[in-house]
């Protein structure tokens, strides 16, 4: 229409509002970019005959890799030494029974599945160790290959921006519709053309909140950055806005809800036998065992033999290994250095590593007469397997009585709180037959029983007990004994003291249970990894939005399962930490806690804002209906639109969006997933703040007008002015209808004190500096309108926060 000012005006707030957005955005993605690099996967490289932990990025063709269990591989490797591997390959070919590696060559038509001298990027040795070379990194990869065909773009697409949006597709469509009603109305009665299409743009920019999906972005992020400073990585956006949701965390025992420190504290040395260890320090006293008894030796010897961790006793922290064997080197030390030097010096002849379907683990060793085979695990699995036991300083039959007899005081051991793992062994003259296929576990001779304490961590209790005020249910998924699970159960308030209710692993394979059941039980015992998947489908089922915690290579189906998978950063393996959504880089399970409160601030920070937003944006559409109809005039025009959006649509949003929340978060029950984030009350809100803003503000314009006598011009700035100033106080509206009028979550936050401060500055700006005074065509104004203004803006904050006390919801 020729007024080229105006155009360049609005031309250069609308680059200005984009460059603010971009900005802000930017940021935000930039810091989530950092978090992620928080958890790169590492691997062993040897370069220059060195060996080195590498960021897996930096790997190269030709490179040597070293592999180890629990490691990701991290590239497309050709194997040229390998030690009892076997790798889950799954990822790639879908088949979840690992698969065992060698370094042979293959024909050259093999397919992928059996190249059995190749370990494939992105899977996962669950045994074993290997070396190889790097043959293709990245989208030369087996894995890059695949990937390359599914897209990964909408990676970032979080169900809240889905839901955004959509609703600003809506608004588009409402505007659309106006446009063409005043359209029609304004061709009927004649009126200008100009001041019909000046109306819609008004419209347009009124009704869209464009600001709404930035701050989204941001409250997120920060949210992000916020649970990093509580050792809490979050590696997908979409997780913050599922854990508000989440009413169920599984968490495994052992190191999670237990401090993974194991000490011998119970011995049993023959049937029906049974003694303890007292410690001091580092001494150790034996009641009620005859330490030199064949029973008692062979226990000890096993104990060393069926042991895979490196003990330092110097340097307790620098101990390798699983804990429960520390546990027992640590033992064994505090009796007999020297023996255990002596079985040191025997030759390594192979094992059956410990896996947590058999539950149990063996070795063979010779000493160039004899072979020794050495047996730990958990005493159902080991009585399994022993045809024999070591008695009185004999080896005699085992009888179907006396297991049973063993068993059960390997229960009452579980049930006062011990893990606890039954000892055997046998002593060929010529080597075992299936070394190589790790089927030599049979036949044995079972020597004794021990028991380990591993006390409760500290402040897992306190954590328990919060998640349950939070209305989060824990339950216990372990592949220990269910007397130990029940004891540390109740010792850490997972149940209450009376509570027996335990399902074991063996019975939820026989499917004897229905979902329902499944949902009401707290504690599962002996649950082997693949059932954890068949669990956490239970709970889903009864509407339960589950979080899972695990570590190991196998956990990570279910990792993948849960509705928040959360892997242990230091204890997981790398395979777990990379298809979990969130990772605990100090291990704690307490940070769970953080990290479901972090949530649901954002959430309900979410729903502020976009309720301050909406009633804002649908007061502009009302007092611009409500003017146009009277009298044909433009309330607001486009660029004084514009200029209002750029600050009150983001500043105080944003201000709202990084709000630390209610201090009593936890003491509310998790989001429904069921209900939207705005719900019919927010609707009903944002409707009532819309209309009673509205009010005012027309009203305030309609008095200028007619009873003032006011110009449109002036009448235009009485309500540009007015829209502001209630938008600032509509602000403090934001609070919760329960908390307090003048100290609430709002006004306790000096972002939002910044930003009116800094919105407030703008509009004076606007006023006095006469630049933006003429671009935004504002004239000054007198007193008596000046007074207009500051009622028409208090008027509804006044109204509302009656409102607010009257109904308090
Ligand atoms: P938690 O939930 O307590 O961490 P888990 O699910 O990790 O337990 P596993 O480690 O799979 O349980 O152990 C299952 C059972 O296997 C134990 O109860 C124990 O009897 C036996 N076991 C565990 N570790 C070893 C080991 N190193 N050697 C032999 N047997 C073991």
């Amino acid at each position: 229409f020729g007024d080229i000012p105006e155009g360049i005006a609005i031309g250069a707030v609308i680059m200005l509002n984009a460059a603010i957005g971009f900005w802000m955005e930017f940021q935000a993605r930039q810091s989530m970019a950092t978090l992620r690099s928080m958890d790169k996967i590492t691997a062993k490289v040897v370069r220059n005959g060195e060996e080195k932990d590498r960021d897996a990025e930096e790997i190269v063709p030709g490179d040597v890799v070293l592999l180890e269990s629990g490691a990701l591989v991290p590239a497309d490797l050709r194997l040229i030494e390998v030690s009892e591997l076997q790798i889950n390959e799954s990822p790639l070919t879908g088949e979840s029974v690992p698969v065992e590696k060698k370094t042979e060559s293959v024909p050259k038509n093999a397919q992928t599945g059996d190249r059995k001298n190749m370990a494939y990027k992105g899977t996962s040795v669950t045994r074993g160790k290997a070396r190889g070379i790097v043959i293709a990194t990245g989208m030369d990869t087996e894995i890059g290959n695949i990937s390359q065909l599914v897209s990964s773009a909408d990676e970032d697409e979080i169900p809240l921006n889905r839901k955004l949006s959509k609703l600003s597709k809506n608004l588009i469509w409402l505007v659309l519709i106006l446009a063409f009603g005043l359209g029609v109305i304004g061709y009927i009665a004649e009126k200008e053309l100009y001041r019909i299409i000046q109306t819609s743009i008004a419209w347009a920019i009124a009704a869209i909140p464009e600001g709404l999906p930035i701050v989204a972005s941001i409250a997120l992020a920060r949210g992000m950055l916020r649970l990093s400073n509580h050792n809490v990585i979050v590696k997908r956006l979409a997780s913050v806005e599922t854990l508000g949701e989440t009413n169920t965390i599984f968490t495994d025992k052992t190191g999670t809800l237990t401090q993974n420190r194991l000490t011998v504290e119970s011995l049993s040395t023959g049937i029906g036998q049974h003694g303890r260890a007292q410690w001091k320090g580092e001494e150790v006293t034996l009641k009620e065992v005859d330490r030199d008894s064949q029973n008692f030796k062979r226990l000890f010897d096993i104990s060393v033999l069926a042991n895979d961790a490196v003990y330092d006793p110097k340097h307790e922290e620098n101990s390798e290994g699983d804990p429960l064997e520390i546990g027992l080197l640590k033992f064994a030390r505090a009796f007999d250095p020297e023996r255990i030097n002596q079985l040191h010096q025997l030759e390594f002849v192979g094992e059956d590593p410990f896996d947590s379907e058999s539950k149990m683990m063996g070795t063979v060793y010779t000493d160039g007469k004899k072979f020794i085979i050495s047996a730990k695990g958990a005493a159902e699995s080991i009585l399994d397997i022993c045809t024999h036991k070591l008695e009185k300083e004999k080896v005699t039959r085992l009888t179907d009585g006396e297991k049973e007899k063993i068993a059960a005081q390997s229960d009452a051991m579980s049930e006062n709180g011990l893990r606890t793992l039954a000892f055997a062994y046998r002593d060929d003259a010529e080597k075992p037959a299936g070394i190589e296929d790790h089927a030599f576990l049979d036949e044995l001779v079972y020597v004794g029983l021990i028991g380990f304490v591993d006390p409760p961590g500290p402040g897992i209790k306190e954590a328990i007990e919060t998640f349950h005020t939070a209305g989060i249910e824990v339950v216990m998924v372990t592949g220990d004994h269910p007397g130990t699970a029940l004891n540390i159960a109740r010792q850490v308030s997972l149940v209450a003291p009376d509570e027996d209710r335990v399902i074991h692993g063996r019975d939820l394979k026989e499917d004897q249970f229905k979902n329902e059941e499944i949902a009401a039980t707290r504690v599962f015992s002996r649950v082997d990894p693949s059932q954890k998947l068949r669990l956490i489908d239970g709970f889903q089922d009864q509407n339960k939005i589950v979080g899972m915690t695990g570590d190991g290579v196998n956990d990570a189906p279910a990792l993948k399962k849960a509705d928040i998978g959360i892997a242990m950063g230091k204890r997981g393996t790398q395979a777990a930490r990379e298809v979990a959504d969130m990772v605990l880089r100090n291990d704690a399970f307490p940070s769970i806690l953080e990290a479901v409160k972090e949530g649901r601030i954002i959430f309900s920070n979410i729903r502020k804002f976009i309720i301050y937003q909406l009633s804002y944006h649908f007061s502009e559409v009302l007092v611009i209906a409500a003017v146009m109809l009277l009298l044909f005039e433009l309330a607001l025009e486009p660029l004084q639109l514009l200029y209002l959006n750029i600050l009150l649509d983001v500043f105080p949003a944003l201000a709202l969006g990084i709000g630390r929340g209610r201090a009593a978060v936890l003491k509310e029950p998790p989001k429904d997933p069921k209900v939207n984030i705005i719900t019919h009350k927010n609707w009903l809100a944002i409707i009532v703040y819309g209309i009673v803003i509205a009010a005012s503000v027309s009203g305030v314009y309609f008095y200028g007008y007619y009873r003032m006598g006011l110009t449109p011009d002036i009448a235009n700035n009485v309500a540009f002015f007015t829209l502001a100033f209630a938008q600032l106080f509509n602000v403090l509206n934001m609070r919760d209808p329960d908390e307090n009028m003048f100290v609430n979550q709002v006004t306790r936050n000096k972002w939002v004190w910044g930003s009116l401060a800094l919105c407030l500055g703008a509009l004076l700006a606007a006023y006095w500096i006469p630049l933006l005074s003429g671009v935004l065509s504002l004239s000054p104004m007198g007193f008596d309108v000046w007074k207009l203004v500051i009622i028409g803006a208090l008027v509804p904050a006044i109204v509302i926060q009656g409102i607010k006390q009257f109904v308090k919801s």
